[in-house]
């Protein structure tokens, strides 16, 4: 049996370790209170919130029309507010326009609904190419567009951050908002990819 811990963990972990440890035993922090800011952000703050508010705009359209009118808002009703939340757009992919979301300067992101940005959102090559060249960088997602198919890039900042509601993929109809989440990835928020088909999840 291999076993995970035979393996050492990363320069980074060690030196967040050493940090912490030094924190504590100079009583700076409490062990409990940085326990629970890494179980928020483990559990608490991610794409699954995100997700949950997609399905709930799909199948309601009283609740997509408040989404795409005051992202912030509505997310914060449903108690997805905090750090990073504030000033969020919900931009809605369809059949003609498809949503891509970046920041060009650094990595802004909107963390109550999507949780903590992929390494590949910060680096410079995503951050320039998403603007020079989007449909190259979706294509490297394996995301294929149709040519009529407009493609609008969306440059984060801190005062706003971007949310995509990807399509509603087919073969979808009568399914519930459980069941619908399953399919909304991270990717697809970002609009980097489209949602998953329906096949990809036990219904
Ligand atoms: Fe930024």
């Amino acid at each position: 049996m291999t076993s995970d811990h035979s393996h050492l963990p990363s320069e980074t972990a060690l030196r967040a370790k050493a940090l912490e440890s030094l924190l504590v035993e100079k009583g700076l922090v409490k062990p409990e209170a940085l326990d629970a800011i890494v179980e928020t952000y483990q559990d608490k703050v991610g794409p699954q919130n995100g997700a949950h508010l997609v399905a709930l705009a799909w199948t309601d359209p009283e609740f997509r029309r408040r989404l795409l009118a005051d992202a912030s808002d509505t997310a914060a009703e449903m108690g997805y507010f905090g750090r990073q939340g504030e000033h969020l757009k919900a931009i809605e992919n369809t059949p003609e326009v498809h949503n891509l979301v970046v920041c060009t300067l650094c990595s802004c992101y909107p963390w109550t609904v999507l949780g903590l940005p992929p390494v590949w959102y910060k680096s410079a090559p995503y951050r320039s190419r998403a603007v020079s060249e989007p449909r190259s960088v979706l294509d490297e997602f394996g995301t294929e567009l149709p040519e009529n198919v407009t493609v609008r890039v969306w440059d984060s900042t801190s005062e706003m951050r971007y949310l995509v509601v990807p399509m509603r993929p087919a073969g979808t109809e009568g399914w519930s908002v459980e069941q619908l989440r399953k399919l909304v990835t991270r990717n697809s928020m970002i609009g980097v990819e489209p949602a998953l088909p329906p096949e990809q999840v036990a219904p």
